[in-house]
C-alpha cells in the first residue's frame, strides 16, 4: 500500500476528553463503553429516551457466523468479530442475557455444504470454535430431529437481547443517556455542535462519534456514504411440546432461536424499497416458508401455526455494498478528492499526501444484518483509534471498513 489516504495528515486536535456518541443502538453503545473504558468522558444522545429502540430492538437476535473457505476480506473480518464477541458477551451470557447455546448452520446448497466440508477441515484444531457435525451429531447437539447429513456447530455462540445489552452498558460504565432528535451538526469555534428539532444547538462537543445507523445520511458531512436502509421483520412462534427440546440457535435460509417465555423468534424478511415497521402478516409466513425450508425437521417441530397467532418487531438494517462497516475518521471529500484526483487516470498513482479528516469527526455504522457480531470489534477499532494505541487489526483488514473505501474506489473507478 503505497498510499498513505487512511492516515490523517493534520496534527492531532483533541484538548479535552470529551467526546459525544450519537446513537444508542448496539454501535454506539459499544461504542461509547469502549472509549469509558479508556478514560474519556463520554455521553450519548439518542431521539428515544432509552437505549435500544430501533434496529438493535429485536428480542433475540444472533451473534451470526459466516464462514467462507476463500480468505476473502468479509469472512475474515466475520471470523475476528465472532471470535471477539463471543469473548465480549460472554459476561452478559452469564448473567443470563440471552443464551450462550451454540449456534448450528446448515447448508442452502450442495456448494454450501462442500464450502463447509472445507471449513471444517481447517478448523478441525479448533473444535470449541467450529466443528463440522453429522447428522447424528446434528440432531443431540439441537435436541430436535434434523434431517441435514452436515451442520457446522459453533457452541461459543448463540443469542442475545440487544436493548439490554445497550441499557446494560450504560448502566455499567456509567454513561449519560441524552434524549434529542439531532437534524444537523456543524463546525463552529473548533466544535461540534448538534441541533435539535428546535433548530437550535442543544449540545456542543469537541469530538463527535457518529452512531446514527441511516440516519448519517441526512448530515451534509456525511450523506456521500453509500448506505442503504433495508427493512426486516422477525416473527414469534409459540412454542411446543416437539420444538421446545430445541437446544441451539439453528441457521440456513432462515433461522431459529431456543424458546424464551413460551416464544421463538424467527426471521428475517429482507424487504427492499418497504418502509413501514408496522408488522404485516405476509412477512409471518416469510418466516415460517423459510425456516420450514431451512430444514424439514424443523418444520415437523414447528407444526401447523396459525399466521393471527403470531408476534413480531419491524426495523431497518443500515446495509453497505461491500458488506462490511464503515469505522474511522470522517473524510473532507472536498480536499480528498483534490488530493487523490490522480487516481481517476491512473489507479497505482502514488500520492505524497496523506488524507484529509473532519476534524475530531468519527463514524461507526453500516452493520447490516450483523449488528451483534460487528458492533464490538468495530467499537473497539474506533476507541484504540482515538486513545492512540496500537492497531488491532491487519492493514488491509483495516482499510477494508475505512470510511475514506469508497471515494478512493470511485476515483479508481472514475465514478466521481
Ligand atoms: C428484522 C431484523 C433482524 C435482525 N437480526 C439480527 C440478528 O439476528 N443478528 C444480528 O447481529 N443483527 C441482526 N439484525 C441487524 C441488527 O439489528 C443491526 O445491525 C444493529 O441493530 C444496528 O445497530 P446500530 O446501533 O448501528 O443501529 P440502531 O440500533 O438502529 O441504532 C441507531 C440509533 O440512532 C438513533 N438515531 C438515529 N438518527 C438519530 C438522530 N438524528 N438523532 C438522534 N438519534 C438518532 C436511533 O434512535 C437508534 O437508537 C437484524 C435487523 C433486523 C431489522
Amino acid at each position: 500500500m503505497s498510499n498513505n489516504w487512511h492516515i490523517d495528515q493534520s496534527p492531532a486536535r483533541r484538548s479535552t476528553q470529551d467526546i459525544v456518541v450519537l446513537g444508542a443502538g448496539i454501535a454506539g453503545c459499544t461504542t461509547a463503553a469502549a472509549l469509558t473504558q479508556r478514560g474519556f468522558n463520554v455521553r450519548l444522545i439518542d431521539r428515544h429516551p432509552l437505549a435500544g429502540c430501533e434496529a438493535s430492538g429485536n428480542p433475540q437476535a444472533i451473534v451470526y457466523p459466516k464462514l467462507s473457505p476463500r480468505e476473502d476480506l468479509l469472512p475474515r473480518f466475520n471470523l475476528s468479530a465472532m471470535q471477539f464477541a463471543s469473548r465480549y458477551y460472554k459476561p452478559f451470557w452469564e448473567q443470563g442475557l440471552g443464551e450462550q447455546c451454540g449456534v448450528i448452520v446448515v447448508p442452502e446448497s450442495d456448494k454450501i455444504k462442500s464450502d463447509f466440508e472445507i471449513i471444517g477441515q481447517r478448523f478441525k484444531d479448533q473444535p470449541d470454535f467450529v466443528q463440522l457435525l453429522n447428522n447424528k451429531a446434528l440432531c443431540k447437539f439441537s435436541g430436535i430431529n434434523l434431517q441435514a447429513s452436515l451442520g457446522l456447530y459453533f457452541s461459543q455462540l448463540g443469542w442475545l437481547p440487544p436493548a439490554a445489552i445497550c441499557q446494560q452498558l450504560l448502566s455499567l460504565h456509567q454513561i449519560p443517556l441524552i434524549k434529542a432528535d439531532i437534524q444537523r451538526i456543524e463546525y463552529i469555534d473548533h466544535r461540534w455542535q448538534l441541533f435539535g428539532t428546535d433548530k437550535q444547538p442543544c449540545l456542543t462537543t469537541e469530538t463527535l462519534v457518529i452512531a446514527n445507523a441511516f440516519g448519517c445520511r441526512q448530515f451534509q458531512q456525511t450523506d456521500f456514504l453509500p448506505v442503504s436502509q433495508l427493512r426486516g421483520q422477525v416473527s414469534q412462534i409459540p412454542t411446543n411440546t416437539a420444538i421446545s427440546a430445541l437446544k441451539t440457535v439453528i441457521c440456513g435460509q432462515g433461522y431459529i432461536t431456543p424458546q424464551q417465555h413460551g416464544l421463538h423468534s424467527i426471521g428475517a424478511t429482507y424487504n427492499k424499497g418497504l418502509f413501514t415497521t408496522a408488522v404485516r402478516t405476509e412477512d409471518h409466513q416469510t418466516n415460517l416458508d423459510q425456516i420450514c425450508s431451512t430444514d424439514a425437521g424443523i418444520a415437523n417441530a414447528i407444526g401447523a401455526q396459525t399466521l393471527t397467532d403470531l408476534s413480531g418487531r419491524a426495523n431497518y438494517r443500515c446495509t453497505t455494498k461491500d458488506y462490511l462497516p464503515i469505522v474511522g475518521a470522517v473524510p473532507d471529500l472536498t480536499q480528498m478528492i483534490k488530493d487523490y484526483g490522480s487516481l481517476r487516470h491512473n489507479a497505482k498513482a502514488n500520492i505524497e499526501a496523506g488524507g484529509s479528516y473532519l476534524p475530531n469527526l468519527y463514524i461507526n455504522c453500516g452493520m447490516g444484518s450483523r449488528g451483534l457480531s460487528y458492533a464490538p470489534l468495530s467499537a473497539e477499532i474506533l476507541a484504540s483509534e482515538l486513545a492512540g494505541e496500537t492497531a488491532i487489526l491487519d492493514e488491509d483488514l483495516r482499510l477494508a471498513l475505512h470510511p475514506a473505501r469508497f471515494m478512493i474506489r470511485d476515483l479508481k473507478k472514475k465514478r466521481l
